[in-house]
């Protein structure tokens, strides 16, 4: 798992791209890049240190 600083932060998981959705309190979700296009229902669920608290690291693409 890394993470890019190029523009707005990014996730690679397993060659997918997720995109930083904000979160509340320690929280933050990813949600793949393609969820607005292709409705990717992808979800990771991290901490602020990228302690991985949920993955849903499945793909409809
Ligand atoms: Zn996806």
């Amino acid at each position: 798992m890394t993470t890019s600083q190029k523009g707005r932060q990014l996730l690679l998981v397993s060659g997918y791209r997720f995109n930083r959705q904000g979160g509340r309190s320690n929280k933050v979700y990813w949600k793949c890049s393609t969820h607005a296009q292709r409705g990717c229902r992808a979800v990771i669920h991290t901490l602020e240190d990228m302690t991985v608290v949920k993955c849903m690291n499945v793909h409809n693409h």
